[in-house]
């Protein structure tokens, strides 16, 4: 099953992001930053900027993100289901047996994308300043660094 998922950047190119441990969220910047960003192996593991927690890198969806991919999942998936049962069908109705389905499953549309304003200010570690990332602006710090979880003020 191929889903497309397209989650949208502001216009600073930064991600929305969740922290598993605090529940806050903050953004980090998609891709690779600047070229000495582009150097650097991936990390395993990120550390959110405002408690400092470590997760992986698969851990911080937003509470959006994942009911738009859940969203976007389940038509996926009854067409898919669908497909199927089309298939298994193929060739066993006669004429006193038969099998339609026409109309479908009555599958939910895919849910409207995302949208990523552009709040939050960004603040860069002094140690790995090549991965800057933004935080709300109702924080006042000490923030984390993304990459080795080293606090450091603004
Ligand atoms: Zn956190
Ligand atoms: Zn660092």
């Amino acid at each position: 099953m191929d889903i497309q998922l397209t989650l949208p950047l502001d216009h600073d190119g930064f991600l929305r992001r969740e922290c598993p441990h605090c529940v806050r969220q903050f953004k980090w910047h998609h891709g690779p930053a600047n070229e000495e960003a582009e150097g650097q192996p991936a990390p395993a593991a990120y550390h959110c900027p405002l408690c400092g927690q470590p997760a992986g890198m698969d851990s911080w969806w937003t509470q959006e993100q994942l009911e738009y991919a859940q969203g976007a999942a389940i038509p996926a998936a009854t067409r898919d289901i669908e497909q199927g049962l089309r298939e298994a069908f193929k060739g066993v109705g006669n004429k006193h047996v038969r099998f339609d389905l026409q109309g479908g499953f009555g599958a939910p549309d895919v849910p409207a994308p995302l949208t990523e304003p552009d709040d939050m200010m960004i603040v860069t570690s002094p140690c790995h300043s090549y991965e800057p990332v933004k935080v709300p602006e109702d924080t006042s710090g000490p923030y984390h660094c993304l990459v080795c979880g080293q606090a450091f003020a603004v």
